[in-house]
Formats: C-alpha cells, structure tokens, sequence
C-alpha cells in the first residue's frame, strides 16, 4: 500500500497551480488539488482576461472617432456597462469549466474547500484530512491597499470586474500596470479619470523613454496624470469620495481605486506552524528547486514573488512538475528576458533590458530609436504616437533590450523576444526583411544609433 494518498497536492487551482497539477497527471502522478473560490485563479477571473476584454471594449470610442477619416459615419453611440459584464461573466463562467475539465481529464481530483498543511506531507480541507508525498503552495496573491485613514471606501482591481454602475468620475492610486491599464480603460469607456501616483515617474523599472512617452499619450487621451501626489486620506462627502492629498488638494470622485501593489496569499495556510520560512513581505521562500525550507513543501507563482506574471507562473508549474515526475530538467528556471506587456492606451510591450539597466551591466551600449504616427492615423487624425527602441551591447552587438509603446505592442514584442532570448544580434536585426507596410518594420530598419549626452566617455 502506498504511504500517502497523493503523490502531489496543490493548494490552489490559478495559473501555476492548474498547470503543475495537470502535467503532473498527465506524467501519471496521483495529483489533488484544493480551491475555496473559483478555477483559473486571479487572471482568469479578475485579471488578465476580463481585463483584456474590458481593453477591447474600451477602445471602440477611439475606433468610432477613427473612422470618419476613411469615409465612415456612425451613428449615435452609446455605451452599456451591465452589456460587457454580462457578456464578460458568461465568457469567464465559459473559461472556468474549461479549467475544471483540464484538471479531470488529466486525472487530478478536485476538493472544493480551503486547504491547511497540517504537517510536511499532511493537508486537511474541511473536515477531511489527506496525505501526499510532495505538497505544492500556488496560492498567489491579492491586492494591497495601504493603511490610511478612509482606504475602506476605495475599491481594488478585483471589485472593477463586477461594479453594477460604470462611475463618471474616477481617482485611480498607483502607478504600476493594474494602474496604467485601469486609467486606460475607464478613460475609454467615457469616465473622467485621475492617476496619481507617490514617486516622480510612473511604471519605476520599465525603461524611461518608454515611461515618458506613455505619460505624454495618456495625458493627450484626456488623463490627468499627477505625479508626486500622496493620497493622504479618502473621506465620502455629499455621495462622493474625496481624495485629499497631501498638498493640501482634494479630489472628488464617483470612484476610487486602488493598484497598489499586490501581497502574497501565505496567510492561514499553517505554513508558519509548520515552519515554512516566509519573507519579511509574506512571501514564501524557496530555492531553485521551489522547494521551501520544509523539503516536501513547495511553492510558487504570486505567492513566491518573484515575478507575478501569468506565463511565468505557468512555467514555473510545469518546469516543477516535470521536475518531480518526468526526470530532471537540465537547468534551473530561466528567468532572463521574460516579455511582458503592459495593456495601456497605447499598449506597451518589453523584453529585456531598459537603457539604463544595460549601461549599468555593460558600459557602452547603442541605442535606437523610432517614434512615428502610425499609417492608419495618417487619415484617422487621431494624434497618437508609437515609440520603438532597441538597445544594444556594443561590444558583442547583442539586441539586449526591445521596448514599444503603441497598437499591438505585446503582439510584436512577443515575436522579438524569440530573437532576442535567442541571443540575436543588431546585425541580424538588419538583415532581417522588414514587412511593410506595418509598425513592426521599423524594428529592422533602425540604422543610426541616438547620441546621448556622456556616450562619448563609455567609447
Ligand atoms: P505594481 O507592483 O506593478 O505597482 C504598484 C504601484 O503602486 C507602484 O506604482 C507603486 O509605487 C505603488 N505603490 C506601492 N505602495 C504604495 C503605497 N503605499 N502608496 C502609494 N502607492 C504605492 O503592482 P500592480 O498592483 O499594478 O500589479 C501587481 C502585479 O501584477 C504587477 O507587478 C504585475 O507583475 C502583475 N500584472 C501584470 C499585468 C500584465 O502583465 N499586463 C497586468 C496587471 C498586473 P512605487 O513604484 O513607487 O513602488
């Protein structure tokens, strides 16, 4: 008889948590999994998709406007919020039984209920109490509101997905992606919309002409971008929430919400009890392996912050999984030149290293730089810019870092990043044929190097 029940149980059925436990079925473990809330975690539910959908809907206005340069007229516009929840909960609900019925077929069985690992190879959910001989945590994360006076009338990027009325006036708090992709949205679907945002310059960490040129963008669509703004207090006041800063200024609003980060989901798990070192953030510790410091304890994903995206956390699942259950993978989990989008308006997307992060690793580095109307607004007269940039290191000519804001930026960075993990070289980027007439092009046709002051001391 075998010791334990499972071979592999996961705590929580999102990204990391669904992947890892269907490749380990489909690797013939015997694999359970627990989740107390909904299949496909935060970014099928209140992340990713439905805010991929909300960006679709949002830039119809735009399109509308668009279209009068080439001929079009159209007709009395109006929009319905209950219309896209509706729909957007039916293509959800659609998405969660998909990710129920991956977890059956590959075998996995489902507990409904929230899970405790009462011991290193132990887990109770309700009642009942299971065994397994390796137990993953892929729990993730939530959203953090800081601790101010009033912060229970703001609302978080989870309650954006289910509001019953679409607000006309709206402060959104921080300056990360939830921020930049929420302002984006509810500007598009007619709100009058406030970023503010702590620190001098939003999205810290992406590269800064990028940054510039977004805040710029924004602000041309009819945000009120406002940096170095600390929200000091949210008080309501006649139906309305006042947003008082720390200036003195105060902003009234329908709305206000708060993309301030998110916190790992380790709390009430027993994982403290059991010893399972946590980080002074809350989040798991782990080694290459993910394995925490209880060895048949696992985790990853949000929970482990490292990098909280969708596919990384994907990756991660399947890489343990096929760790555990399908021989070693050769290396550890790769986490250089991960592709990431950010689905402002207009779209950013970003591989590798930002300008600055490139000069600090390797001195000299070229930099190029395209920034251009697309053809479609030639006629559309709609006055939004695209920006490419590609850096280079210049001692090896490798394309160390690829950044675009503009239509479809996740779309063609997706692409380069292929190149670009692949070690491509600026030259190969040149003898690359360009498809024309597209936007993309531009990231084979960039020739002279932008001159930046102090180049002339890392030659
Ligand atoms: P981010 O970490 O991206 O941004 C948080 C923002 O909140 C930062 O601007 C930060 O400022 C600010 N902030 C933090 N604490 C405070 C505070 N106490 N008061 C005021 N401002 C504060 O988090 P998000 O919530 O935007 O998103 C969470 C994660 O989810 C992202 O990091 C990303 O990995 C993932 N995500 C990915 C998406 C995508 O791939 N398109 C979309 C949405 C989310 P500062 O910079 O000064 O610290």
């Amino acid at each position: 008889m075998d010791e334990y029940k499972y071979d592999f149980f996961v705590i929580g059925a999102g990204s990391a948590g669904v992947r890892a436990a269907r490749i380990a079925g489909q690797l013939g473990a015997r694999v359970g999994i627990a989740e107390d809330r909904f299949f496909g975690g935060t970014c099928v539910n209140i992340g990713c998709v439905p805010k991929k959908l909300f960006v679709y809907a949002s830039h119809f206005a735009e399109e509308f406007e668009d279209a009068a340069g080439f001929g079009w007229t159209v007709g009395e516009r109006s929009f319905d919020w209950p219309t896209l929840i509706t729909n957007k909960n039916a293509e959800i609900e659609r998405l969660n039984g998909i990710y129920e019925r991956i977890l059956k077929n590959a075998g996995v069985t489902i507990h409904r209920g929230r899970a405790t690992v009462t011991g290193p190879n132990a887990i109770a959910v309700g009642d009942e109490t299971l065994t397994a001989q390796h137990i993953l945590v892929a729990t993730g994360g939530r959203p953090f509101v800081p601790d101010i006076r009033g912060r229970e009338l703001a609302v978080i990027s989870d309650d954006m997905f289910y509001l019953e009325e679409f607000p006309k006036r709206v402060v959104v708090v921080g300056g990360g992606y939830i921020a930049v992709e929420f302002a984006g949205i509810l500007n598009g679907l007619g709100a009058e919309v406030t970023q503010l945002y702590r620190g001098p310059h939003f999205l810290r960490g992406f590269d800064d002409d990028l940054r510039h040129f977004l805040c710029d963008e924004m602000r041309k669509k009819g945000i009120d971008v406002r940096f170095n703004a600390t929200v000091e207090c949210l008080e309501k006041r006649r139906g309305r929430i006042c947003a008082e800063l720390a200036d003195g200024t105060e902003i009234p609003a329908d709305l206000v919400l708060y993309a301030t980060g998110r916190v790992p989901n380790s709390g009430g798990l027993g994982l403290e009890a059991l010893g399972v070192e946590l980080n002074e953030d809350g989040a798991v510790v782990v080694d290459d392996e993910f394995r925490t410091s209880v060895p048949s304890v696992f985790a990853l994903g949000d929970v482990i912050d490292r990098v909280q995206l969708t596919p990384v956390a994907l990756g991660e699942g399947m890489w343990l999984a096929r760790r555990l259950f399908g021989g070693a993978p050769p290396e550890p989990f790769d986490y250089e030149y991960v592709p990431s989008a950010v689905f402002s308006q207009p779209a950013i997307g970003t591989v590798g290293l930002t300008e600055a992060a490139a000069r600090s690793r390797y001195g000299a580095v070229d930099v190029y730089i395209s920034e251009f109307r697309a053809l479609k607004h030639t006629l559309s007269g709609n006055e939004e810019r695209t920006l490419m940039k590609l850096v280079v290191d210049k001692a090896s000519d490798r394309v160390v870092g690829a950044h675009m804001a503009g239509p479809e930026a996740g779309e063609i960075i997706q692409g380069l990043a292929i190149a670009i993990k692949m070690g491509a070289t600026k030259a190969q980027f040149d003898a690359t044929i360009g498809i024309h007439p597209t936007a993309a092009e531009e990231f084979v046709t960039m020739r002279e190097p932008v001159v930046r002051a102090g180049d002339e001391a890392t030659e």
